[in-house]
């Protein structure tokens, strides 16, 4: 059943189109991720949902209901921002119960007792109940924060960048009480990031936005292996994809494609597309460095830069054709520069894509999607 729906959704400011007619549909109970780049329309697509601000043009329905003319505390969600303000004199118990406060009625004394401590408890901090926002750290600030979203038991919450405040390490140890949080809750969370990584641990499903418009909307493996276009390809992953223009031909039911020095065979058909020519879109872990003499070498090429982190590996080496390459690496098998290397590709991850629109033609087999489901 769908929690959320956006149909035809646009926003303009002045000549500005910050969202191009959306259409989304946000499962009951599923955490989704709003991913892009700065400028990309999450927040103007989360506020839009929280009635923050007017569509220009469209409808937004939650459950049945259509929303879309009704203001935020009529739509039944809660927010929790990346400035989570909480009230620097109120104790933690009081920071968590002022939701319900403000509900008329009024619950009962011991109803809030009740509600402020399980919702502290599922956040782990039912023995800080007693301080004050000064005397916490960042991270518990952030779950205080979530705290107040949860008692009141909305419909959906609305998380726009919430960890974006804390440390590296502690938003890398907050996604997985996010994670559990979300497991114990069941709620339907809606997410916005423009941190890829974040989005691929947390979220069932993920919505790839760029210049307002949705690319893609699927599962983490499916935005990984199966990426829409070649936006999405270089946008997820560590690193950009290596694309370069190939020519294709046809050798029974299997192609070969030549470009950027390579030739590349692919066990599959390409049925729609009479495509002659695509962009060929290779992520740098689907790239092996081998002996240049090997007989899984797709082509030879020079070793031009390395760039090691942490425990990869990055070569970019250099093609016949002129075409850098980036392959990642164990860090232990570091090479040479001007080193002549072998670049063999695992075919089942070539993705290819139609040279002007750059729209996927042909994906990749992902056999990791085919073992999991
Ligand atoms: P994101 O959340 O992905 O960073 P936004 O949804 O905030 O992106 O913005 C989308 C586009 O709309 C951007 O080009 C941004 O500059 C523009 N925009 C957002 N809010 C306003 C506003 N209040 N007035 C004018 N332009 C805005």
């Amino acid at each position: 059943m769908s929690n959320v729906s956006f149909r035809s959704v646009s926003k303009t400011y002045g000549n500005v189109r910050a969202l191009d007619n959306l259409e989304l549909d946000i499962r009951e109970g599923e955490f989704i991720s709003l991913l892009g780049p700065s400028g990309s329309g999450k927040s103007t697509t989360l506020n839009l949902l929280a009635g923050l601000q007017d569509v220009s043009g469209g409808r937004v329905f939650i459950g049945e209901r259509d929303v879309t003319d009704l203001p935020p505390e009529k739509r039944d969600l809660a927010l929790v921002f990346q400035n989570y303000a909480l009230y620097p004199h109120m104790t933690l118990f009081e920071n968590i119960a002022f939701p319900l406060r403000a509900k008329s009625p009024v619950p009962s004394a011991s109803d809030i007792e009740r509600k402020v401590r399980s919702t502290a408890e599922a956040l782990g901090i039912g023995d800080l109940l007693a301080r004050y926002p000064k005397e916490i750290s960042g991270g518990q600030q952030q779950r205080v924060a979530l705290g107040r979203a949860m008692v009141r038991d909305p419909r959906v919450f609305l998380l726009d960048e919430p960890l974006s405040n804390l440390d590296a390490r502690l938003r890398i140890r907050m996604r997985r009480d996010l994670r559990a949080l979300h497991a114990q809750l069941r709620s339907t969370i809606v997410y916005v990031t423009h941190d890829q990584s974040e989005a691929m641990t947390l979220s069932d499903r993920i919505a790839v936005f760029s210049d307002g418009k949705l690319q893609q909307l699927g599962t983490p493996e499916d935005i990984y292996y199966r990426p829409a276009n070649t936006f999405i390809a270089n946008f997820i992953g560590d690193r950009e994809a290596n694309l370069f223009p190939v020519e294709i031909s046809r050798v029974g039911d299997r192609l070969e494609l030549a470009g950027a020095g390579l030739t590349i065979r692919l066990d599959r058909a390409l049925d729609a597309a009479k495509a002659r020519s695509a962009l060929a879109g290779i992520r740098p872990d689907s790239v092996e460095l081998v002996a240049p003499d090997s007989s899984q070498a797709s082509g030879v090429a020079e070793v031009v830069d390395q760039e090691l982190v942490g425990a990869d590996l990055y070569v970019f080496v250099k093609t016949g054709a002129g075409v850098e390459i980036c392959s990642r690496r164990d860090p232990r098998q570091r090479l040479r520069l001007g080193e002549p290397v072998g670049i063999s590709v695992r075919q089942g991850d070539v993705h290819l894509f139609d040279a002007s629109t750059e729209v996927c033609i042909s994906p990749g087999d992902a056999g990791i999607l085919e073992r999991q489901e």
